[in-house]
């Protein structure tokens, strides 16, 4: 073999799997938004063969030759296409550990488990669900036993989303954030709590499109590349770099609630959007993890999407589309009712302080049934009580409990710690982009094009090319600091309630 043949292999190999996986996502992407109620079980057949496909594709004995023969001889290879050889050989070992049937038949399972799952969610049914649950944690545990069977299950798990993350690290990381967030929640809890009546009006569904078509013009997402779906939990899926999918949900009774989702899954976006045009075609194409991904969402929702200056920007629009929510509210309401802090039930729909309370919930209750210290069947009982001890509020039913999340249902355990890991990254981004952009007039007069061009530079048009540390690294110029993350909520919720 020469380097001619095995790179010819190899991209041969890497494009008949892009289009498996494509034509697999617009199957996941039409199953969650038009495809009718009871049709699941012919996708499931139609996505297993294509699992199958994908993985004899993936794991051809022809292909390994030539991945052997790449990175034996790292000298012929560009930096770019030694880095990308390498992250794939990572993940065809993990899938190749895995016997194919049991691949095809967890990809079957899943697509089962989420149509369940609906149901389950809307009608509180934890009975339904549970079973799948069970089948799902057992498989995800078996699969990384598979993978590295000298490695705890739950680390070998955490680092599928965010490369090099362990359970150690984790808990160091949550315990700094409870021991600033707890103590800045009650201090904010003590005072009168701001007003935010006006958020529950009504607000009609067809302006609430009108709405999201605008705040994408806002956040500069160009929609010829980019289109919104509506769906049950909100998401991002991209196909490449020009085709690029976010969903919202729309309630009546909570503008706010989509309004968030869409600037949330509209930073995923613009991430996706904005990989590097020499990494098209190519495995280091996209965003390098979960973390990072979270990190660019919720720079978006957040940093950008609930500051003083963004909701002062977009209030005019506002009033304009739905005069009987904001007619008699003024700027200033506005933005403190995006910002209220106070203990709820839904993390996606949590403000920004009490947040990584609600994804610590969902670690811990993953590392206890992974560990085996927890039965899937208590898991909604565990949720109830952690609910209750760290943010003080009683679950009411399941479906505003344990139900509430998409993830578990579709087979993601181990992702949720990138949802705080990200929002603690987007701080850090935030004070090295400071150093040279004023931030905040950005945002104030709906400029976000310097602050794009940081994120584009530092981060998007990296795509897979580092390892996330590295990346983060790279982009502020020191190791990963969490501090930068609660010394941002200490300041903005200290000013917000006035403690
Ligand atoms: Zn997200």
């Amino acid at each position: 073999m020469n380097y001619q043949e095995a790179i010819k292999i190899f991209r041969t190999m890497h494009d008949k799997l892009h289009a498996i996986h494509h034509a697999l996502g617009v199957v996941h992407y039409d199953a969650a938004t038009v495809a009718p109620k009871a049709s699941a079980e012919g996708r499931g057949k139609t996505m297993g063969i294509m699992t199958e496909m994908s993985y004899n594709i993936q794991t051809a004995p022809e292909v390994k030759e030539a991945v052997e023969w790449l990175l034996s001889n790292k000298d012929q290879l560009t930096p770019a296409e030694y880095r990308e050889v390498t992250e794939f050989n990572k993940s065809n070992e993990f899938i190749s550990s895995i016997p194919m049937q049991e691949y095809v038949d967890y990809t079957i399972l899943i697509n089962e488990a989420e149509d369940v799952w609906h149901r389950a969610k809307n009608e509180s049914d934890a009975d339904a669900f549970l079973p799948y649950l069970e089948k799902i944690f057992e498989t995800n545990k078996k699969f990384a036993l598979y993978y590295k069977p000298d490695q705890k299950p739950y680390d070998t798990m955490l680092s599928m989303y965010e490369k090099g993350l362990t359970m150690e690290q984790a808990d160091k990381f949550f315990a700094v954030l409870r021991s600033k967030i707890v103590p800045l929640l009650e201090k904010c809890m003590s005072v009168p709590q701001v007003r935010c009546d006006f958020l529950s009006r009504t607000a009609a569904i067809p302006t609430q499109r009108i709405f999201s078509d605008y705040l994408m013009e806002v956040l500069t997402i160009n929609r010829d590349n980019c289109g919104i779906g509506e769906t049950e939990h909100p998401f991002t899926t991209n196909f490449n770099k020009k085709d690029v999918r976010i969903t919202t949900h729309y309630h009546e009774d909570a503008l706010v609630s989509s309004m968030y989702s869409v600037i949330h899954e509209g930073g995923h976006a613009m991430y996706e959007l904005h990989s590097g045009d020499d990494l098209e075609g190519t495995f280091l194409s996209g965003g390098v993890s979960m973390g990072i991904h979270e990190s660019q969402s919720r720079f978006f929702e957040n940093i950008i999407g609930r500051s003083r200056g963004f909701t002062a920007l977009i209030f005019p629009k506002c009033q304009e589309l739905f005069p009987d929510v904001f007619g008699d509210v003024t700027a200033e309401e506005f933005y403190k009712a995006v910002n209220k802090a106070e203990p709820s039930l839904i993390r996606t729909e949590a403000d920004e302080l009490t947040y990584a309370l609600h994804v610590l919930v969902r670690y811990e209750i993953e590392k206890a049934v992974i560990s085996g210290d927890l039965a899937v069947k208590d898991i909604p009982t565990a949720w109830n009580n952690k609910y209750k001890e760290y943010l003080g509020v009683d679950v009411p039913d399941h479906g505003h409990g344990f139900l509430q999340d998409s993830h578990w249902s579709g087979g993601s355990i181990g992702y949720f710690p990138s949802y705080a890991l990200g929002s603690a990254y987007g701080a850090q981004m935030l004070a090295k982009m400071k150093e040279t952009i004023d931030v905040d007039k950005c945002i104030a007069t709906g400029d976000l094009a310097p602050i794009t061009a940081w994120l584009e530079e530092k981060i998007w048009r990296h795509g897979c090319m580092y390892d996330p540390g590295q990346l983060l690294e790279m982009a502020v110029g020191a190791p990963f600091d969490p501090a930068y993350f609660t010394d941002y909520l200490e300041a903005k919720f200290k000013e917000i309630y006035n403690v």
